[in-house]
């Protein structure tokens, strides 16, 4: 890396870049500074450089760390101080960690690295060598001379011929900014495909005739992303400057910054053409030249020019369209509030929307393609009464006079919460009775929701920086299921979320390769990475948490404070804290204090299991660390949580508890006993409704109990901890805490079981088995072990379900699981239902849809694949996401070939669907090595190419390597990461995929024997 930024960087260029000081890194504790050993040298090169005819250098260590000060001014009273005088003074700031050198003179530096050596601590003008290579990570900080405060933004694409490869938009940015310290250069994020005409410069209020600054050249640095401008004379402090650019780039359809979008329309034969825009993370930077960083917020005025057949979309109302003389028409927008880059948006295309008020008169509108426009009335309706759901929630009124989401063909992520013009995939908004699947429905509420909640978690007030995004993300996913279950309460979103969220982010957390939710991130691969399950899923656990340890009221004035107190500006975690803690004190909610509690849940990573024994009337409760492949640790030390314990007995069966039945477990004592237990009262049941993100473990005597309760009346037990009791159970075998015995017991009592989420937990389970036994003998005892549990269930599904969402669920569920393991009726039912759609549109039940699709397309040949392809590029939208899981089933090697191969192209497969072709070939056991080979074959050329983004390909690693167990698999993902990934790309996800592959290699080792004995004797007993 070093390497190549060094070429880049033409040093007679540099003047005095980049040695103005750098924005405040990210926090860390007990860390001051966090500028790279590359900056490092750089400086030091040019210090040495310079310091040949003037200026000083100083290096010396302290506190860990060494510190190179380069004073590069020019010869001036400033720097004639008494020797030792710059120095002394230098030092002592650094060592304070101030990284300005303040007025000692305007373009000094203070670099900084964590010293690992010993050196002394000495004065001395001697520069030191690095002595190891300089790599650059975190040195991507823009510097914090300059602070904007508003930008005018024009944008024009042109898009209207019939060639997109001929597509670009061109605009003109004027950036107000107030210089916070004297500067020769200002340095905005500026990706390196928006190329740019000579800026300038103008001093904003002139008065008295002083002339602008002049730009005397730019310079870009392409590995962060900036570009330079550097000027004639030293920015004064205080005054307020104008910088204007005018850009150009092509415009394409790469998902990111402003991009081309399409579809096919019916009604005119043609394709017509869209472009919108996707800002989040960093890619504001790609659209217009800006300062790319969450905490530098500003206002924007947007005017979109267009031609007049379509129309246009930005955060704000229109103010007035004008007609321009060539033609175009120049739609001008209200200046938003002020916000961070990554909240800008706009879109132009020929959409048709529908509109209502919300009981506080806000705009709310859905825009669709014309088509899809009868698909957005569950969106209007239910999304007004979560936006009016919020606003009493919080107790503040949603920012801006109008809400604009609109339903895109090309979309990345899900959905983003740009302010006032959210957008979504199509299939994430778009919902049509009769069609869309169930799953679907919940989703695409819980989706609004999330976007929703962040108009006030995210917009109203931000993260200082990314390291905090999960105050973003996971407050919006757990108010996802808040705002849902306060607008359709019937769906108990509440109880689901410990299914959906809780469950499933815990398995991922229970290896030594995951990270905490509060961590450090530079690069934008780095930031991109931070937006995975652990900030989303188990932020949102954790958060509700301490909704139940606060108590909900209090939680939510804690939350209204908080909001209010921090409108508009950045925030870091502490002030949430700090906000809870004082509500709790004005309620009068004691026993714990929010940082201290909260710090242990988000500063480390995995989680806590809580061992509970027995001991006559006493309850002794000790925690240690869930790990899986814990005997491959070598860190194993300090990890203790601050946990709220809640439990219940077989005489109490008290499931409805509240903050005041907690018992805390501190993170320094070893052992907490409770008292009140007798001896004759059966069971103990710890976690009630899994508010805690943690598992409990018991003794066998009272595992047995459990399993005896369940077997005899298993409704005594709360429907959530049924749940809990099955992952509990299999994820202690799994780390050899409890026998694998206990865990298969705890299966068989579900042949009663008529809810939704202790099913949807133990098929979690039952699919990791279905990995580890594919292609061993015990599969077969296996598969008749599955079809026993679900033996006498109706697999009949009507197509308008009226029953509640999560009876559907269920049926889908065991629909899939029959025609999974072949139970004839279900491939026999799939098969009919597939032809009379293919021929004669019959419609087929959607909750039933994608597992008939896959049926036949696994029992069929390339009539079934092809129909169901050309479903795929011109089918509902309901059906898209489905199609495309199911094209993965087939178990024709030509065919599984041909799709693969279509996933990388993108007038095959649209580029947003290119990871969820690829995972629906891996998930299929028969085709599963094909879709590795291709893999092994494209890695290289995939990642070099972004065909496929970081969060996706790591998504593909974790689907490819789940399964695997053996020395071979293992050593060829480590080929993949040593030899075929470029090493210049940061991924994640080997680590996580080589760590998942030991603990498997250990089940296998431990448990194959046992688990083939465990169903040859059980099925045998039962069939
Ligand atoms: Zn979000």
């Amino acid at each position: 890396m070093f390497t190549s930024s060094t070429e880049r960087f033409d040093f007679s260029n540099m003047d005095d870049y980049p040695g103005e000081g750098k924005r405040p890194p990210p926090r860390t504790d007990g860390s001051v500074c966090h500028i790279s050993i590359a900056a490092g040298f750089i400086l030091t090169l040019l210090s040495l450089a310079i310091a040949v005819g003037v200026g000083i250098i100083v290096n010396f260590a302290g506190n860990n760390k060494n510190v190179t000060c380069s004073c590069l001014c020019e010869p001036s009273p400033q720097t004639t101080n008494a020797p030792g005088y710059i120095p002394s003074a230098c030092k002592a700031l650094a060592l304070e960690g101030n990284q300005e050198i303040c007025g000692l003179c305007p373009d000094s530096t203070v670099t900084s690295t964590h010293s690992t050596t010993s050196a002394a601590p000495t004065d001395t003008t001697e520069v030191t060598k690095p002595t190891e290579p300089p790599i650059i990570t975190d040195d991507i900080r823009l510097p914090d001379n300059m602070k904007p405060y508003h930008y005018d933004i024009t944008i024009r694409p042109e898009l209207y011929n019939d060639k997109p490869e001929t597509f670009t938009f061109s605009g003109r940015v004027d950036i107000f900014m107030n210089c916070i310290k004297a500067t020769k250069n200002i340095t905005v994020h500026s990706g390196s495909q928006v190329i740019t005409q000579t800026p300038s410069v103008r001093l904003v209020n002139n008065t008295g005739g002083r002339a602008d600054p002049g730009v005397i050249g730019t310079a870009r640095d392409d590995a962060r992303q900036f570009l330079i401008i550097m000027l004639d004379t030293y920015l004064t402090i205080g005054e307020q400057y104008s910088l204007t650019l005018h850009f150009t780039a092509n415009l394409t359809d790469n998902l990111i910054g402003l991009y081309l979008s399409s579809y096919y329309s019916e009604e005119a034969n043609a394709t017509k053409y869209l472009a919108v825009t996707q800002l989040q993370h960093t890619y504001a930077r790609f659209t217009f030249p800006c300062f790319d960083e969450p905490a530098l917020k500003a206002k924007f005025a947007i005017t979109l020019e267009r031609e007049p057949q379509i129309f246009t979309l930005s955060n704000m109302p229109l103010l007035r369209s004008d007609n321009l003389t060539d033609g175009y028409i120049a739609d001008v927008y209200d200046t938003t509030v002020i916000m961070p880059t990554y909240l800008v948006a706009f879109a132009f295309c020929d959409f048709l929307n529908v509109t209502n008020k919300t009981s506080n008169n806000v705009e709310f509108s859905v825009f669709s393609r014309p088509e899809y426009i009868n698909q957005t009335t569950f969106a209007l309706e239910e999304g007004i009464k979560m936006l009016d759901a919020f606003e009493n929630y919080f107790n503040i009124s949603y920012t801006l006079p109008k809400l604009d989401n609109i339903a895109l063909p090309d979309f990345y992520y899900g959905a983003m919460e740009n302010w006032g013009l959210v957008t979504y995939r199509e299939a994430y908004l778009l919902y049509e009775p009769g069609m869309t699947t169930t799953s679907y429905l919940i989703f695409i509420a819980e989706i609004i929701a999330h976007e929703l909640a962040h108009m006030w978690f995210g917009n109203i007030v931000s993260p200082v920086w990314w390291d905090d995004i999960w105050l973003n993300e996971g407050f919006a996913t757990f108010l996802s299921y808040l705002g849902v279950e306060m607008v359709l309460p019937e769906w108990k979103m509440m109880d689901l979320i410990t299914t959906d969220v809780i469950q499933r982010v815990m398995d991922v957390d229970s290896y030594e390769s995951t990270v905490p939710i509060y961590r450090m991130a530079y690069t934008p691969r780095q930031i991109g990475d931070l937006f995975d399950s652990i900030t989303y899923s188990k932020g949102a656990s954790v958060i509700r948490m301490m909704w139940f340890f606060l108590g909900e009221e209090t939680f939510r004035r804690g939350l209204e404070g908080y909001l209010k107190e921090q409108m508009f500006g950045n925030v870091a975690h502490d002030d949430l804290w700090v906000a809870l803690q004082k509500q709790a004190q004005l309620d009068g909610r004691t026993g714990f204090d929010v940082k201290t509690v909260m710090d242990t849940w988000i500063k480390q990573k995995n989680f806590p299991v809580v061992n509970v024994t027995r001991h006559g009337n006493q309850l002794k409760l000790t925690q240690q660390r869930f790990l899986l492949g814990a005997t491959n640790t070598t860190d194993s030390e300090g990890y203790s949580w601050e946990i709220p314990f809640t439990y219940t007995t077989q005489q109490k069966l008290d499931f409805n508890q509240t903050t005041s039945d907690i018992t805390w477990i501190r993170k320094d004592s070893s052992e907490t006993t409770i008292d009140s237990v007798t001896p004759d009262q059966g069971w103990v049941i710890g976690n009630i409704r899994q508010y805690g993100y943690y598992r409990v473990n018991y003794d066998t005597e009272n595992w047995q109990a459990i399993v005896r309760q369940l077997m005899n009346d298993h409704t005594k037990i709360h429907v959530i901890n049924r749940g809990v009791l099955i992952s509990d159970s299999w994820a202690l075998a799994k780390a050899g805490l409890i026998s694998m015995e206990i865990a298969w017991d705890m299966l068989i009592y579900l042949r009663n079981e008529t809810e939704y989420m202790p099913w949807d937990n133990a098929d979690r389970e039952l699919d990791y088995i279905d990995m580890m036994l594919t292609g061993r003998a015990a599969y077969g005892d296996f598969e008749r072990f599955v079809v026993t549990q679900i033996e006498g269930r109706s697999l009949n599904v009507p197509i308008y379900d009226d029953r509640p969402v999560q009876q559907r669920s269920l049926s889908r569920l065991i629909f899939s699981l029959a025609c999974k393991h072949h139970v004839p009726e279900c491939i026999e039912r799939s098969l009919e239902m597939f032809d009379a759609w293919r021929t004669n549109g019959t419609l087929i039940p959607p909750d039933i849809k994608g597992t008939v699709m896959c049926t036949a397309v696994r029992e069929g040949g390339e009539t079934e694949w092809d129909y169901l392809y050309s479903r795929y590029l011109n089918g509902p939208v309901s059906e898209t996401g489905l199609a495309l899981a199911a094209l993965g089933c087939s178990s024709r090697p030509w065919i599984i070939n041909r799709y693969l191969e279509y996933s990388l192209q993108s007038d095959k497969i649209r580029k947003q669907d290119t990871r969820n072709a690829i995972l629906s070939v891996l998930r299929n056991p028969v085709a599963f090595y094909m879709g590795w080979k291709f893999l092994m074959m494209n890695w290289r050329q995939m990642t070099l190419d972004n065909a496929v983004d970081g969060n996706h390909l790591n998504d593909i690693i974790r689907v490819a390597t789940q399964g695997m167990y053996t020395d071979f698999e293992l050593s060829q993902v480590m080929h993949l990461k040593n030899n075929i990934h470029p090493q210049e790309v940061e991924l994640s996800g080997f680590d996580r995929a080589i760590d998942r592959i030991m603990v498997n290699m250990e089940w296998e080792e431990q448990n194959y024997p046992f688990v083939e004995e465990w169903l040859k004797t059980n099925v045998g007993h039962t069939a």
